[in-house]
């Protein structure tokens, strides 16, 4: 078996560099921000606070989301592209605060980890989502250097975009993702430290394969 857990901040390229591992490696690739994305856009979609926990427990009773061929499913709609933008980036850190859309979420993590081989990026992939992953990373970069990259990101995909917003929403999330309750974002004791502010995406992808080789004898 063969568990990848990368974890970090937003705009790290975390989902760039894991979907590249995972092709090179022939795993299968999930993102665990999508599924959090999907719940936050469902709320907005139906005018459902998302800090109201009440309203959002009955929302998640008729609600189905799933990951597979990288792509993002809510309800068995393909939402991948309808939640890239600010506004659910900042929902997503703050719905995901709440004890049950974290437990829907996991449980759809986690029966993908049982059944494939994968890599598996969100925030809290090693130390709580496969916590015996047989790989984890903890990827960061310079908050400046985020912000550029998600920029450059909404900019590709046609999406409006403003740095100094971008920037300011990557602090504030920064700040919900670390200071949550339940399962916040932090490094796993066992996890490698990877700061990619000075990396290509080609040499990101090389360290992330020299991590697994190392750690599991794979020549990658
Ligand atoms: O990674 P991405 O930016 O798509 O994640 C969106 C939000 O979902 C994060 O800001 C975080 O609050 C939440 N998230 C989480 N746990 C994960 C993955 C994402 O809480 N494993």
């Amino acid at each position: 078996m063969l568990r990848v857990a990368i974890d970090g901040p937003g705009g790290t390229g975390k989902s760039t560099i894991a979907k590249a591992v995972a092709e090179r490696l022939g795993l299968e690739y999930i993102d665990t921000g999508a599924m959090y994305r999907s719940i936050a856009l469902k709320s907005i979609r139906l005018s459902v606070p998302v800090d109201d926990e009440p309203k959002v427990i009955e929302m998640l009773a008729d609600t189905v989301i799933d990951f597979n061929d990288n792509k993002v499913y809510l309800d068995g709609e393909d939402v991948s592209g309808q939640i890239r933008t600010n506004e659910i980036s900042m929902a997503a850190s703050t719905i995901s605060k709440l004890g049950p859309v974290r437990a829907k979420v996991d449980e759809v993590s986690k029966r993908l980890a049982a059944t494939k081989d994968v890599v598996m990026e969100g925030r809290d992939i090693g130390t709580a989502v496969i916590p015996d992953a047989e790989v984890k990373i903890f990827m960061t970069a310079a908050p400046e250097i985020r912000a550029k990259r998600r920029y450059e990101q909404l900019v590709a995909a046609g999406k409006p975009a403003n740095l100094e917003e971008i920037k300011e929403d990557i602090e504030k999330r920064d700040y919900q993702d670390s200071h949550r309750e339940i399962n916040p974002l932090k490094q796993a004791d066992d996890a490698v430290y990877m700061d990619t502010s000075d990396m290509s995406i080609d040499e990101n992808i090389d360290a992330v394969c020299a991590v697994i080789a190392d750690k599991t004898g794979r020549d990658v």
